[in-house]
């Protein structure tokens, strides 16, 4: 991407995670991290080696939460590349501001929803980014077939995958992590895949591979 197109992402990014907005070096980090040594004791979210979902959602929490603060440094095989926006991040990480997505979401619920039960949803879009991670993490190496024997526990968890845009074919993801496309047989699709080959038509991104 370019400079302001990447800048634009990037308060996309902020604007639709909102009160669960994530820092993006810090995901980067966990998620080089995640490749590096999955499934093992240094994975930041491995399903196998943690008791229940919740534990899992814990353990990278804490894990974020060192590299947002800078307590932890990454190993420098993972540092560098990724985009940093530090006003923005430290704007996004203010609980004033994840408090003011919150009741600002209450606020349309309250416009919009018809039915009362429907409020039950409200803490799935508080939380969603952690819930979309402990989803595409628990499952995606626990449930599932795998194409490939990447010496780790990754699975596709096809057709599931689909209401996740392609994340949960973490087998095929692991094998190659540098592909854009994350579907490999005939009857795998990523949904995703489209959108990236659209953006890249457009010149709205350039795919290196
Ligand atoms: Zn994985």
């Amino acid at each position: 991407m370019k400079r302001g197109t990447e800048r634009f992402f990037y308060f996309l990014t902020f604007l639709f995670q909102g009160s669960s907005f994530l820092n993006p070096r810090a995901y980067a980090l966990m998620h080089r991290m995640h490749h590096e040594y999955s499934d093992t004791e240094k994975d930041p979210h491995p399903p196998h080696l943690v008791k229940d979902i919740w534990r899992l959602m814990l353990r990278t929490r804490d894990i974020y939460s060192d590299f947002v603060s800078r307590r932890v440094l990454p190993e420098n095989q993972f540092d560098g590349d990724y985009p940093e926006w530090p006003a923005l991040d430290s704007f996004g990480n203010r609980w004033s501001v994840r408090i003011g997505f919150g009741v600002l979401y209450i606020v349309l619920y309250c416009f919009f929803v018809e039915e009362w039960w429907l409020f039950f949803l409200l803490p799935i879009h508080f939380l969603m980014g952690p819930i979309h991670g402990a989803i595409v993490n628990w499952c995606g190496h626990k449930y599932g077939y795998a194409n490939y024997n990447n010496e780790d526990k990754s699975k596709n968890t096809f057709p599931i995958e689909l209401f996740l845009m392609g994340e949960l074919f973490q087998n095929n993801h692991h094998k190659f992590p540098k592909k854009g496309n994350f579907a490999v047989r005939w009857f795998e699709f990523d949904p995703t895949w489209p959108i990236i080959k659209l953006l890249d038509w457009c010149g709205v991104i350039r795919l290196k591979t």
